[in-house]
């Protein structure tokens, strides 16, 4: 079918890289480029030898949009699929416009010096994809992503109206570490340490910092305390679903690591204002990140299962309705398939998906768009033959 420019080779794309693999009738050539091409071509030895798809390897720094160009002509891929960090998308973005090349990411743009949360920059360059002929496939991991797929899925099969929706993702593995984070820590840190927001009403109701928990009883994992996040699909969903009156995000924790986070907090290591150290200018959660275990290490030691859904409540045929669609991900199957724990593998299967889906041109609509904008059945099909099959409860137990 064709070919995918990979940009970045860390958790998220070393599964989606498998998964490509996996899946060479789609993906006949990938190129993965990244800042250490080293990792690139330990990743392309590993998987050459087990896969029909033809693989090369580049080095390239996404902060410059030239390199970002040269690369692309060089390769001319179909898609560009961005699994770096959020820092890279409008670079990525301003590279695939000047190509005329699809652009897929699991992320919104965030500025490296403030931790802002939001689409606004990324939604500018709408008018500019749509007269260049090409897709912006935007949040294509799980949440964001599946959770916007389970979204559309709802409003088209199971409801004429969704009034709720509460995403609840929960991590019920274990990596026998006091503190670690279970992807890049310095984007997770500077998300959880953030301030909570939920949408209500037509605006967004801000809290502190973890002020709102719950606790929940989650398939295959248990009782859970959870609490409520900012989260970037909160924002999209609340302009893509009609007739939405309440859009909240939670995430489990546990204790440990909230204790651990507070103290970190406390001290200032979260920060993300330069301080000098010994005449040099440093980033505390820089140097935090460079300390703490390589979410990469996790794999082998993470034993238990995740499970991320959405509980819906809304109107079918003038009814009051609930349903929960959510997948059940077990930590220990992930890492033997990809050699990536869950978390890893719940955001890189769907990443691969979406490039999936714009190449094939099941999903393609000049423009810049989030993913609940499209037809979900192809996706959701694609996520039960791809690894993340989902599951369904017309009687959910809600949040209160
Ligand atoms: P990692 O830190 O493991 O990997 C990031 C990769 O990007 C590394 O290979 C890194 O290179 C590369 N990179 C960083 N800066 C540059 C640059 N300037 N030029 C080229 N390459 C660069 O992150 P994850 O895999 O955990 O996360 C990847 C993305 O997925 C992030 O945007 C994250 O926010 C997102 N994500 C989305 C989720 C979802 O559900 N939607 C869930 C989890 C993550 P190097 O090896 O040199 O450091």
């Amino acid at each position: 079918m064709g070919k995918a420019l990979i940009i970045g080779c860390g958790g998220v794309a070393s599964v989606a890289i498998h998964k490509c693999c996996q899946n060479s009738e789609v993906f006949e050539e990938i190129c993965i480029a990244s800042r250490t091409v080293s990792k690139c071509d330990a990743l392309k030895a590993k998987l050459e030898g087990t896969t029909k798809t033809k693989i090369t390897t580049a080095q390239v720094d996404a902060d410059q949009v030239e390199e970002l160009i040269a690369l692309i002509e060089k390769e001319k891929p179909d898609v560009v699929l961005n699994l770096a960090l959020p820092y890279q998308d409008l670079t990525i973005m301003d590279a695939c416009l000047a190509t005329k090349t699809h652009y897929i990411d699991t992320a919104n743009y965030e500025p490296e010096d403030t931790a802002k949360f939001e689409y606004s920059w990324q939604w500018a360059y709408r008018e500019r994809f749509e007269k260049a002929g090409i897709t912006a496939l935007l949040g294509s991991g799980f949440d964001p992503g599946v959770t916007g797929v389970f979204s559309a899925y709802a409003l088209k099969h199971e409801f004429d109206e969704i009034n709720y929706i509460d995403i609840l993702d929960c991590n019920g593995g274990d990596h026998g570490y006091p503190f670690a984070t279970n992807f890049n820590p310095e984007i997770n840190i500077r998300e959880v340490s953030a301030k909570g927001s939920y949408w209500e009403d037509g605006h967004w109701v801000e809290t502190e910092p973890m002020e709102i928990k719950k606790e929940y009883n989650f398939k295959e994992v248990g009782q859970k305390d959870m609490y409520l996040l900012h989260h970037e699909e909160i924002e999209s969903l609340a302009l893509n679903i009609p007739g939405i009156k309440r859009i909240r995000f939670f995430m489990t924790f546990g204790q440990s690591y909230l204790t651990h986070l507070k103290c970190l907090e406390n001290v200032g290591m979260t920060s993300i204002e330069p301080i000098l150290f010994e005449g040099k200018e440093i980033v505390p959660l820089q140097f935090l990140k460079a300390v703490l275990p390589d979410p990469a290490s996790l794999g082998p030691r993470t034993k238990g299962k995740t499970n991320i859904g959405c509980i819906f409540r809304g109107k079918k045929d003038g009814k009051e309705k609930t349903y929960y669609l959510y997948n059940i991900c077990d930590h220990e199957e992930a890492y033997k398939e990809t050699g990536s724990q869950a978390v890893a593998y719940t955001t890189g299967v769907p990443a691969m998906i979406g490039a999936m889906m714009v190449m094939t041109g099941k999903w393609n609509k000049p423009g810049v768009h989030n993913i609940e904008e499209f037809d979900p059945d192809p996706f959701m099909d694609a996520l039960n033959t791809w690894g993340l099959p989902w599951q369904e409860d017309h009687n959910p137990v809600l949040v209160d």
